[in-house]
């Protein structure tokens, strides 16, 4: 028997980089996939498809993770599709990346509302059919960032350490109903967000990995899928460092 045979999983920014990787390895794992997206309707698409291919259900929601009304209606309607969700995956995220000096207020507001507001919108949604089946396991995807902090990424870095006092809130409010909430903070993952970044900071960011290679979706795919599975019944509120050992 598969790890995740049965089980729901919502994944939030799945259409690419890390979330894909999420969706397709808890997939492999044997659980049934309701994955969301904001603008990328094809990559959504041809997702659910090659998801559905490894003999799982799947779908593709189109859901702002940062708009309140939207998480709520989305979770109904994987609660219609599904029948249940067992496992919610908070890995929307966006950077609005500058110096302090010359951050604007929206970029400052936009990255707290996607990256931190979502969290929030996406755990209440589902925190009552959890509570009904005294069990459920929520992973929000942080970074290094949230932990160290880095210029030019003070909104992310505020953002991510957001994700990090409200998981260990969530996991001391509903640990007695048996609902685990635990952070991923993955380093340098190379992905579109990170394909943005300057070639002298990839480097710099490189000399500082112990383990001497950027990182890759799977690798944190492979490390949502404990924390969303049996094998860590017993874990919550811990923030797991997925870097390379970048910072120990
Ligand atoms: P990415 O390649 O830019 O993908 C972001 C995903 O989030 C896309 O699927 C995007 O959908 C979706 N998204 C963005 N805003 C959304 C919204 N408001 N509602 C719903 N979905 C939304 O980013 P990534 O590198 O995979 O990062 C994924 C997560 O890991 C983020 O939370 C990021 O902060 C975190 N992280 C990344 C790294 C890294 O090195 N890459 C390191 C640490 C942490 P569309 O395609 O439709 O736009």
């Amino acid at each position: 028997m598969k790890l995740l045979e049965g089980k729901t999983v919502i994944v939030t920014g799945a259409s690419r980089g890390i979330g894909k990787g999420i969706a397709l390895e808890m997939a492999e794992a044997g659980a049934n996939v309701a994955f969301t997206y904001r603008s990328s309707a094809e990559k959504a698409m041809a997702l659910e498809q090659e998801l559905t291919g490894k003999g799982v259900m799947a779908r593709a929601y189109q859901s702002d993770a940062a708009d309140f009304e939207q998480a709520q209606a989305l979770v109904n309607r994987v609660l219609e599709d599904f029948g249940g969700v067992d496992i919610l995956i908070n890995n929307a995220g966006i950077t609005k990346d500058n110096l302090l000096m010359r951050m604007r207020e929206e970029d400052f507001d936009d990255v707290i509302r996607v990256n931190l507001k979502s969290v929030f919108n996406m755990t209440k949604a589902v925190i009552r059919p959890m509570m009904k089946q005294r069990k459920g396991s929520i992973i929000n995807i942080s970074s290094v960032v949230g932990v160290r902090g880095n210029v030019g990424q003070s909104n992310y870095a505020a953002s991510k350490a957001g994700i990090i006092g409200f998981s260990k809130s969530v996991a001391q409010e509903l640990g007695s109903r048996n609902i685990r909430c635990n952070v991923i903070a993955p380093g340098f993952i190379a992905t579109e967000m990170t394909a943005a970044l300057d070639e002298k900071v990839l480097e710099e960011w490189k000399k500082q990995i112990p383990l001497r290679r950027t990182g890759t979706p799977g690798d944190v795919a492979k490390a949502c899928v404990f924390l969303a599975s049996d094998w860590s019944d017993y874990i919550t509120g811990q923030v797991l460092l997925v870097d390379g050992g970048m910072v120990m």
